[in-house]
């Protein structure tokens, strides 16, 4: 089965009321590859305005949900809610809040599950420090974020996996073509064991300092389905990135 190319935006803590909505302009008036599917993490509060303004055809992300229906959660938002809102997807496990919000590779695999379980897709983010890297440790680092998924899903068809190297994310440091798809492969082979059919179709984003000049080369490597693009989705590049495949 062909894997449908997939360009997402994470604004992080990015952005203003008039920002974003210079951003949700360009989108708007942008030609866009229409094989492409897009999708844009505003920051929480600014969903709605994003959802609101922007054109269909392009789909919003929050950037984090929590793992519990309505109720006496301070500071989250819910699944309900976003789909209230008409968002359906969700970033879960980036490495910022791994690291920095102390995320366990257990609570992103239950806020994923929750998530796809009722109704929402996610981007799941995974990927090693340098630290691990020079250590010769990616795979395994990257295998046990996928092993605590694999014990709390089973159904894999709301979830892109987004392949993001630590020492690769806003540095400046693209990882080369052949170290993506050295671990998108990897990625890959570990998927087979779930399954032919999950391996097959499930997209495997790379992220990481992409941006318009290096997005060309990585999406000629086999097992690279498309990016999730930080700081380069704030800009017009952004677009530029979207049609990388033309
Ligand atoms: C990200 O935040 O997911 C990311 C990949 O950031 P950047 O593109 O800025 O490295």
């Amino acid at each position: 089965m062909a894997r449908k190319f997939f360009v997402g935006g994470n604004f992080k803590m990015n952005g203003s009321l008039s920002s974003i909505k210079e951003i949700v302009n360009n989108l708007n008036n942008a030609t866009l590859d229409a094989t492409v599917e897009v999708v844009v993490a505003p920051p929480a509060l600014y969903l709605l305005q994003v959802r609101e303004a922007l054109r269909s055809g392009i789909e919003v992300a929050a950037q984090n949900v929590f793992d519990k229906p309505n109720g006496a959660y301070t500071g989250e938002i819910s699944v309900e809610q976003l789909k209230d809102s008409k968002i359906h997807w969700t970033i879960l496990g980036h490495s910022e809040r791994r690291t920095i919000l102390r995320e366990s590779d257990e609570i992103v695999a239950s806020k994923t599950k929750y998530a796809t379980e009722n109704g929402v897709s996610v981007i799941w983010c995974c990927g090693e420090s340098l630290e691990e890297r020079e250590a010769g440790r990616t795979v395994e680092v990257v295998t046990r974020q996928l092993e605590a998924l694999k014990a709390k899903i089973s159904d894999w068809s709301r979830i892109v996996i987004a392949y993001e190297p630590i020492w690769a994310i806003g540095t400046g440091k693209v990882a080369t073509t052949e170290q993506a798809q050295e671990v998108h492969k990897a990625i890959r082979g570990w998927l087979t064991g779930v399954s032919a059919k999950v391996a097959d179709e499930t997209r495997i984003l790379y992220g990481g300092s992409v941006n318009e000049k290096n997005c060309g080369e990585l999406s000629k490597q086999p097992d690279i389905d498309g990016f999730l693009v930080g700081g380069a989705s704030l800009k017009p590049a952004f677009i530029d990135i979207v049609n990388c495949l033309q």
